[in-house]
Formats: structure tokens, sequence, C-alpha cells
């Protein structure tokens, strides 16, 4: 049987390194997408009997982007799944919405949003039916739960997850799967060293999408579930 295969962004720590290596460990080929060097990570999983390649990526950069699918392409003719994981927090939890600094805003939205909508039009033609999209959101992004601080984090969240339903609603016929996955408060460069979850915990959401294509569409979860107050 021929493996399945990922692309996991952001692939070098964090929850995707996590994401990458529960995707390895259960039999599939993994794409380790990473602005920085993840050559180490992939020697490493390759060593362990699994099968990854590292391919570059900036997100912030279309032209890398298309290189990168360039890359892809001449190794993979099919893919079977993207998790969206790569993302910036630019601004903190105490910034206002008043003194919001409209740079900050601007290359977050380049490399959380505008990089995320790249990442899926190059990858659905590629899909077939029970293909699977994943875009890791936050709770930061939930509308039915708005607070203030990092605005611009939460602002590309809350679009992330109209990116989602959007996606969903042009490639539901052809039975791709797309959902906006929360991981939870996870122990990250990202979360900080107060997280009480493991990368692990915050993947494993993700890692089950991809592996058991639960049927879910257009949803935003966590912890296997919808998120009960909604979006
Ligand atoms: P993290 O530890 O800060 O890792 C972020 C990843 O994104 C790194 O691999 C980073 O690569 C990559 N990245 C950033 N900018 C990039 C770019 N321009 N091009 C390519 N890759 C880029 O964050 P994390 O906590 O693992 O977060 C993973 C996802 O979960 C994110 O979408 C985040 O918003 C979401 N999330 C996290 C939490 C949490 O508590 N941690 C909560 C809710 C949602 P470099 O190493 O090159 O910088």
């Amino acid at each position: 049987m021929t493996k399945k295969i990922a692309i996991v962004t952001g692939a070098n720590r964090g929850i995707g390194e996590a994401t990458a290596f529960e995707l390895c460990q259960n039999g599939m080929t993994v794409i380790l997408a990473s602005r920085t060097d993840a050559g180490e990570f992939e020697k490493t999983l390759k060593e362990e009997g699994f099968d990854a390649k590292y391919i570059p990526l900036d997100l912030e950069d279309l032209s890398s982007i298309k290189n990168f699918f360039e890359e892809f392409k001449k190794s993979y003719e099919n893919l079977d799944v993207l998790v969206n994981n790569a993302a910036v927090m630019l601004d903190d939890y105490s910034d206002s919405i008043f003194d919001l600094d409209y740079s900050v805003l601007y290359k977050t939205f380049d490399i959380n949003l505008r990089g995320q909508i790249e990442m899926i039009k190059n990858a659905a033609p590629l899909m077939k039916d029970g293909g699977q999209i994943i875009n890791l959101s936050s709770g930061a992004g939930q509308l039915s739960d708005m607070q203030s601080g990092f605005p611009a984090y939460r602002i590309s969240k809350t679009a992330l997850n109209a990116v989602t339903r959007i996606f969903h609603t042009e490639l539901k016929d052809k039975g791709i799967k797309v959902n906006s996955v929360c991981p939870g408060w996870v122990k990250t460069r990202m979360g900080g060293e107060s997280a009480p979850r493991t990368t692990e915990q915050g993947a494993a959401t993700s890692v089950w999408l991809a592996l058991k294509n639960p049927g879910y569409s257009g949803e935003f979860m966590r912890d296997k579930d919808l998120i009960k107050d909604g979006w």
C-alpha cells in the first residue's frame, strides 16, 4: 500500500514538530515545510525509520510558496493532508487595539492569512476525495468569546476561520475536508512557559483528523470535538 502524504508547515518546532513526528510514527510520509532549516529533524526521523523530507518554506514570501510546491511536485503527485500550522503572534497580550500598529497587522496577515490561503490554493488541486486541510486556529479568534489583547493575532485567526468556511464550501463536492483546529494553550515559544498543555496534546486533534478522517468539514474543533460555543 502506498503511504499517505502530509505537509506540515512550521514543522521545525512546537506543535508542528509534534504533529510531524506523530504522523510519521503512524506511517505517513511527512513533508517538513519549514522556514528554519529542518534538515537535522529530517535526518533524525529517517534514522528512526520514518519517511520525511524537508522542503524550505517562508509563508511571508509568495515566491517561496511557489518554489515549495515546485519542489514538492518533483517527488510527489498527490497530497492527502495539509496541516497549516505555522503562524506568528507579533503583538502582546497587553496590546490595545487603540495602539494597533498596521505594519504588525499586515505582516501578521501576510503569514497567518495570505500564506495559509496560498498553501490551500496550491494543495487542494493535488488532493482527492478524503483529503484533509487542517488550519491551526485559536480560541483567540473565536467571535463568540472575543476579548482584547494581541489584536492583530486575534483578527488573523478569526479571518482564518472564515477562510476555513469558504474553502469548505468550495471543496465539499470534491470530498475534501477543511477544518479549523484550536490546539488549546500549549507550552511552546508562542504559548509560553505557563501553558498547561504539551505539544503532543496540542497536536492531537490535527493528528486524529489526518489519520482517522472522521468526516467533519467546515468546523471549528478542539480536543477531537466541535467547540461548544461555536465560532
Ligand atoms: P511556535 O512554537 O511559535 O511555532 C511557530 C511555527 O511557525 C515555527 O515553526 C515557525 O518557524 C513557523 N513560522 C512562523 N513564521 C513563519 C513563516 N513566515 N514561514 C514559515 N513558517 C513560519 O508556535 P506553536 O505554539 O507551535 O503554534 C502552532 C500553531 O498553533 C499556530 O498556528 C498558533 O497560532 C496555534 N496556536 C497555538 C497556541 C499555543 O498555546 N501555543 C494556542 C492556540 C493556537 P520559525 O522557527 O522559522 O520561526
